[in-house]
Formats: structure tokens, C-alpha cells, sequence
């Protein structure tokens, strides 16, 4: 068992001709037995990470180690991972038990029975014993995802790649397969890279997660330390739901203005301001507090534009009377209603500063 380390990674294609960066010198260790999620938006490189780790793409620039053995050189059969696609990837007209053979089979020189009992034990504890006389064909999406994860856990491989393996169940059996991945992952105690373009998962599953854009990694974090103190705006926005709020301001001493309002700092956060002259001011939906009346400080009269149910919660839209529209999410037993008069205060220690150029967190 080792670490897995993605050092100074890059991966460009050519695009006839022209250069796409799909992953921009991506640098980040995995600890042994770590479950790492590696989320972003579609198109950020999330797949082709996955890809070169596996070996099914070449590294342009950058070494893969697996503790010390560099393996982007190896190929893919010779690198003791095993891999779990959102299509399950499974062989149609070979049965459960066949398709969860077969990569031991190619692999090792374990006796028939050996991988029997193997196999037997894997489909026991994923609960699929009783159906690994069946095709693919005759399988639900949920047992098929099991028998995917059968054939990947039967190989006993160093790491587990795992690219969207949930999205194609519905809502409620992916979040069971969410808590019973995990689960599972913990027992083994293998490592794990786990791609997902849902913040929901990443956040749920990760022991850290890791957040591309653009091919470039922005932050690697456990889920909280993302939540509370995203590295930039980017991060920022992307974890949370609904997304953070951003004001674009202008820097006067110890004042932030806009169109809309003025919002004053402490001596702290006057100080990671200074020196800028636009900053982004962040606030989260559920740090937006709904209250009595507009006497507190970096409390605003507001207009309650749209109020939109989310079960035990209400998201709120205000907007100062005008085109600045921001989102505050409230308890289900708050009753306001579209068009009425609120007070949304809006708390110092929960503000989050931005620079307004390279997005980077100033607070
Ligand atoms: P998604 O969530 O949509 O699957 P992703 O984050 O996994 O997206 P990748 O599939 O890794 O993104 O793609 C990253 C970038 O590299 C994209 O701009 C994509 O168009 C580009 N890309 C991927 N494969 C190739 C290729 N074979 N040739 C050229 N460009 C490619």
C-alpha cells in the first residue's frame, strides 16, 4: 500500500492543430487508503485525470508515482488499478459470475476454486449471491453497478478509480449506493479516486475533494475546510446549493460600495482589502439572516421578490429595489411572501472577500 501522487501533471490533445490544455500541471497526493473526490464542472478534465492514472491516456508533462514506483510509463495492466465506469462496462453475454472472473483470470494464476470462493464472497457482501448465474441484460441498473464494483473489488488492486459510477441510478438508489460506497471503501481500505460532477457527492463521499476548472486545480481540501474557506471565488461558488452570493464592490478605506449598498469592514477585513480597489464580497444563502426590523449594523431593507420551496427550507430572493438580486435561504416554518418588505442582515464573520481580478479569497 502507498501514496498516489500526480506530480506537476499535464495532458494536452491536439485539436486539429490547435492546442487543447485539458489538464493544466495538476499536482496532488492521494494518502493510502484516502478516498479522494475529484469534482468540477463538465469539460474541466476530470475524466482525462482519471484516464492517465489508469494508463487508458498518456501523461504529456508530469510523473504518476505510486509511492515511489513511477507507473505513467506502465502500461494499464501492469498498474494494480482497478477501474469502475459510469456505463458499468460489463460483458453482455458473459453472466455475473463470468464477468467478475474474468479479470483474475487475465491476472492472476489463482486456482478455479480459489477465485470461486473469490468472487462468491465479493457478491456475498454486495449482495448480489443470488444472481450471479445472470446476464448484464437481466440485471437493474443498480445490480449492475454492484457487479462492476464486484469485478473491480475481487482484483484486491492498490487504488480504485471510479469515474461517475452513480449517475445513471435514480435519486434515491444513488444515495444509498452513496453511503454503501463508502462504506465499503472504508472496509477495504483501498485508495480511491472518485470523479462526479455533482458538489452533493463530492461533499457526501470525500475524505478531501479536489476541485478542477478549466483543467487547472483550484483547491484540495476535506469538504468543510471548501465550504468555510474556499481558496476563490470559483471554488466558492461551485460548493453550495443554492451558490453563494457575489456583490462586485468598490474599495473605499473602510467601506465596500455598490450600486445597491455600502457595506462597512472591520479593522481585519479593511486590512485584506487594502492595496485593492474592486473586491467581490461572498455570502452565503444560509448565513443571510431574515430579521426584525434594519437597525443593526449590515442589516438592508430589501423586497421579497420570489419565494422558493425546497422542503424544510425556503429560498428567498430579495433584491434592493432593484436589479441586484441576491438569495437567502430561511426555515420552512418562516412565512414570507412575494412582495413584501424584509430586513436581510448580513453578517461580518460570515462574509467572504474576494479579489476582483484573479477571484483569489482575501478573507
Ligand atoms: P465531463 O464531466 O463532461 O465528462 P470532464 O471534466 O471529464 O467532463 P474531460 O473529458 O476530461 O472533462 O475533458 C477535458 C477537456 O479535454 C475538454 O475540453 C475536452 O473537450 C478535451 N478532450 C478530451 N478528450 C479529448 C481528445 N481525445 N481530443 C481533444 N480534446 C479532448
Amino acid at each position: 500500500m502507498a501514496d498516489l501522487t500526480l506530480d506537476h501533471v499535464s495532458k494536452f490533445f491536439d485539436d486539429d492543430g490547435s492546442k487543447v490544455v485539458a489538464v493544466d500541471d495538476a499536482s496532488v497526493t492521494i494518502e493510502d487508503g484516502e478516498f479522494l473526490v475529484l469534482v468540477g464542472p463538465s469539460g474541466c478534465g476530470k475524466s482525462t485525470t482519471l484516464r492517465m492514472i489508469a494508463g487508458l491516456e498518456t501523461v504529456s508533462e508530469g510523473q504518476i508515482r505510486l509511492g515511489d514506483d513511477r507507473m505513467d510509463n506502465k502500461p494499464p495492466r501492469d498498474r494494480d488499478i482497478a477501474m469502475v465506469f459510469q456505463s458499468y462496462a460489463l460483458y453482455p453475454h458473459m453472466s455475473v459470475r463470468g464477468n467478475m472472473r474474468f479479470g483474475l483470470e487475465e491476472s492472476t494464476d489463482m486456482a478455479d476454486g480459489e477465485i470461486d470462493s473469490l468472487v462468491e464472497e465479493t457478491a456475498e457482501m454486495l449482495g448480489i449471491d443470488d444472481l450471479l448465474g445472470r446476464k448484464p441484460g437481466e440485471l437493474s441498473g443498480g445490480q449492475q453497478q454492484r457487479v462492476a464494483l464486484g469485478r473491480a473489488i475481487v482484483r484486491d488492486p492498490e487504488v480504485f478509480l471510479m469515474d461517475e459510477p452513480l449517475s445513471n441510478l435514480d435519486a434515491k438508489l444513488r444515495s444509498q449506493m452513496r453511503t454503501e460506497l463508502q462504506r465499503l471503501q472504508e472496509d477495504l481500505g483501498v485508495t480511491t479516486v472518485y470523479v462526479t460532477h455533482d458538489q452533493t457527492e463530492a461533499m457526501t463521499m470525500g475524505d478531501r475533494i479536489a476541485i478542477l476548472n478549466d483543467g487547472e486545480l483550484q483547491q484540495v481540501a476535506t469538504p468543510l475546510e471548501a465550504y468555510h474557506r474556499p481558496a476563490n471565488r470559483f471554488v466558492a461558488g461551485f460548493i453550495g446549493e443554492p451558490s453563494m452570493n457575489f456583490f462586485q464592490m468598490e474599495v473605499h478605506g473602510d467601506t465596500l460600495a455598490d450600486d445597491s449598498f455600502t457595506y462597512s469592514l472591520s479593522p481585519e477585513s479593511e486590512d485584506a482589502v487594502s492595496g485593492s480597489e474592486h473586491v467581490t464580497l461572498g455570502i452565503r444563502p444560509e448565513d443571510v439572516e431574515l430579521v426584525a426590523d434594519g437597525s443593526a449594523d449590515h442589516t438592508y431593507e430589501t423586497t421579497v421578490d420570489v419565494v422558493e420551496p425546497m422542503g424544510n427550507e425556503n429560498a428567498v430572493y430579495l433584491d434592493f429595489g432593484d436589479e441586484s438580486r441576491f438569495v437567502a435561504t430561511v426555515g420552512g416554518m418562516r412565512r414570507v411572501e412575494a412582495g413584501e418588505t424584509v430586513y436581510a442582515h448580513i453578517p461580518e464573520d460570515a462574509v467572504h472577500l474576494f479579489d476582483a481580478s484573479s477571484g483569489d479569497a482575501l478573507k
